[in-house]
């Protein structure tokens, strides 16, 4: 979700949206394991790292503006995790199909048969019109309501670390897609976001 919704309704809350006092420090360090140097926080936590990678540390409060351009890391990886809708973090699994709702790109008519990766979550049926309308991302995408059978995840969306001469962690790339097969990147990530492979996509009826 990237924009306030459409005029007329008051804009709800979406889960997956980040709120300006759930940004919080990130005291980055590198530490060694395995005899090699692996990004973590100076307090870190055991929960703090899962699919072998470090993720970004946020609060949880909902309280402060409404950052549209972000996307919360723990909701976003939550609602892969758990077939969660973005909008409304309820359940995004169809109860008569079992089937899970999802809201894809135009770009993939044709070609439902191919896995598909993507770090945007599902979206309930009840909430496909407001998703719809909210969001700029999903209208430039001219998007298409579909189900999905089953998903994975293969990757996360991170910034990656290092340090400089000084010995001092810097970011080195922002945003990439890290497989959660290469170890030797995911050592020296911060995962933002989890990247799932969705397959048997097939368009809604009616
Ligand atoms: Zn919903």
């Amino acid at each position: 979700m990237t924009g306030p919704a459409a005029a007329g309704t008051a804009p709800r809350k979406p889960y997956v949206t980040p709120y300006a006092e759930e940004s919080l420090d990130l005291p980055l360090a590198f530490e060694w394991a395995d005899g090699t140097p692996r990004l973590t926080y100076r307090d870190a936590l055991p929960q703090e790292r899962m699919f072998g990678t470090l993720w970004a540390r946020c609060g949880t409060a909902r309280e402060g503006k409404i950052q549209w351009h972000l996307v919360h890391t723990q909701r976003q990886r939550r609602c892969m995790l758990k077939r969660l809708c973005r909008v409304c973090g309820g359940p995004a699994t169809d109860p008569d199909t079992g089937r899970v709702w999802w809201i894809v790109p135009a770009s993939l008519a044709g070609d439902f048969r191919s896995p598909w990766p993507t770090a945007h979550p599902p979206t309930c049926k009840a909430h496909m019109a407001e998703a719809l309308t909210a969001c700029p991302y999903l209208r430039r995408e001219a998007p298409i309501v579909c189900t999905v059978g089953d998903y994975s995840p293969v990757g996360v969306l991170a910034n990656l670390y290092g340090e400089d001469d000084g010995g001092r962690v810097v970011e080195t790339r922002h945003q990439i897609p890290v497989g959660l097969e290469e170890s030797h990147l995911l050592h020296r990530a911060l995962a933002t976001q989890l990247i799932v492979r969705i397959e048997d996509l097939q368009p809604a009826q009616g």
